[in-house]
């Protein structure tokens, strides 16, 4: 199936507001993960494309972009959600190709991208500075200003919803913006950067440079004229991301994924538990970073929840992304062997169920089966490491001091229910738990525009999403003004 026809070239990078091809001509094959064919040829940007966007985008902040108000800003990240909202089809049908994600879940990501440009439209001239009672004679008074040229790396389990939540912050505060898309996925990123462009966003305040990691993706993290790097993606790279940075000493938000539980208390409503329980877990064939991998049960009600997520789990259907199933495949044949690989690192734990694939998925589709397995002890591999696929393990604790131990033992922490009609259980564990959010009676996996969101352990640090991120993506100036 040919892609919908698109009004840029797919193998070009947008720099200072035009489409052109890298610099040496070179171009990388996009594979649709639902049937293992190409969808079209992508830019392999280099560090001379780099090079060229840090420029542009460093010219827009010395012109155009950096005179704005923050009312103009705020205007254009606004008229920019409006028109993403116009392209919702197009969006949809582009990140479901690409990703693999059922359309359902691909239209929702590119509802929630306008959402965040509402968002960060709306909030650009609502964050000031403040004065500082000092000593006698002065008047103190803060600033808070953009870093300048802000690098965005973004994988590709949820691309819309990635560049939404970093590149509408850094822009709203003024910042001009690189942004590197995952070789893997990248169409709705040059979509997103076309429609800006459309809405008035002024010339190189946005430039797209897709490409591999080792290429492009280096480049950036290590260029000494960007003040910022936003990169979600996986703790070995964010580490070497982090390096890079760290010659130029450069602030750098890093959202790398986790093992997130939820703990279902013995007098917890099932009821209202059970779509949350699984849904977090298959949610985007479960490549998600917030992703609840992990299902903790009171002994009392295991054998019920296992009994009632099985019956969910067997009734799911795995499919090309088109087909809108309740998963698509995972994004690539190698995702598909690291998912395998877990599952047989996994055989000694009991199999509750499975879900299907179905017959007619096409065969060179990188389609897994999502699995729910059984495990009593809390340091098995799997219920240790992100295995980024549909696969959760359920494991059975006997009091809330053992559910604390267990949800707080892995290297993670992102984001953890607690399931329980005890408020006074409630309070406790949202002290407790360690954790970037916290969801009492309810699971967001990566929902909530508004809600600061971010890791802490090899999770990452930093906050996107919310006002926190505007906090993120400027730096504070302190004036302190003597007068007498
Ligand atoms: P990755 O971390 O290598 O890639 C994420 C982004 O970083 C991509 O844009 C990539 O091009 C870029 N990148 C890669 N190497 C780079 C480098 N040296 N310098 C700068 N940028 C670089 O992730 P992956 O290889 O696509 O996936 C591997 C694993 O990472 C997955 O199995 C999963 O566990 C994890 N992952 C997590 C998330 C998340 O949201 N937390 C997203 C994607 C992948």
């Amino acid at each position: 199936m040919s892609l919908p026809d698109l009004p840029f070239n797919p193998a070009h990078c947008l720099i200072n507001g035009k489409w052109q091809a890298p610099l040496d001509g070179q171009t990388l094959a996009l594979i649709d993960p639902s049937d293992g064919s190409e969808l079209t040829q992508i830019a392999r940007g280099q560090s001379r494309d780099i090079n060229t966007a840090i420029e542009a985008a460093q010219n827009a902040l010395n012109g155009e972009w950096g005179n704005k108000t923050a009312l103009e800003r705020g205007r254009i990240l606004t008229r920019i959600g409006q028109l993403v909202l116009e392209h919702v089809d197009l969006l949809a049908e582009l990140e479901a190709r690409d990703v693999g994600k059922p359309l359902t879940q691909a239209r929702a990501d590119a509802i929630a991208l306008a959402r965040y440009m509402e968002f960060y439209g709306s909030a650009a001239d609502k964050i000031h500075g403040e004065t500082i009672p000092y000593l006698d004679g002065y008047t103190v008074y803060t600033l808070r200003e953009p870093h300048g040229v802000t690098g965005h790396i973004v994988p590709w389990n949820y691309p819309m919803q990635i560049i939404g939540r970093s590149v509408g912050a850094a822009l709203a505060m003024g910042n001009a913006a690189v942004l590197k898309p995952a070789e893997e996925a990248c169409l709705t990123a040059l979509m997103f950067a076309e429609i800006a462009c459309t809405a008035g966003l002024p010339d190189g305040a946005l430039n797209v440079v897709p490409g591999l990691g080792a290429e492009a993706g280096a480049a950036l993290s290590s260029h000494k004229d960007v003040q910022h790097i936003s990169f979600t993606g996986s703790v070995a790279t964010g580490a070497l991301v982090q390096q890079a940075a760290g010659t130029n000493v450069v602030p750098v938000t890093l959202e790398l994924g986790g093992k997130s539980p939820q703990l279902v208390f013995e007098d917890a409503n099932l009821d209202d538990a059970l779509p949350f329980l699984v849904n977090a877990g298959i949610q985007n064939a479960g490549q998600t970073c917030s992703a609840s991998s992990r299902i903790l049960v009171q002994e009392s009600r295991y054998a019920e929840v296992v009994a009632a997520m099985s019956e969910r789990y067997t009734a799911l259907t795995v499919g090309p992304a088109m087909d809108d199933l309740n998963l698509g495949p995972l994004i690539s044949a190698r995702q598909k062997e690291i998912v395998t690989g877990f599952l047989a690192w996994g055989q000694d734990l009991q199999i509750a169920a499975t879900g299907q694939i179905a017959e007619d998925a096409p065969k060179q589709g990188a389609y897994v089966a999502p699995h729910l397995l059984l495990c009593s002890d809390a340091n098995h591999p799997l219920a240790q490491k992100e295995i980024f696929g549909p696969v959760q393990i359920v494991i059975p604790f006997k009091d809330e001091e053992e559910a604390v131990a267990i949800a707080n033992g892995t290297d993670f922490g992102l984001v953890a229910s607690v399931w329980t009609e005890n408020g006074a259980c409630q309070m406790r564990l949202a002290k407790a738990l360690k954790s970037g959010q916290v969801f009492i009676n309810n699971y967001g996996a990566g929902g909530g525009v508004e809600l600061p969101f971010g890791g802490v352990g090899k999770s990452g640090h930093g906050r996107e999403k919310g006002f926190e991120a505007l906090y993120g993506f400027s730096t504070l100036k302190t004036v302190a003004a003597k007068h007498g």
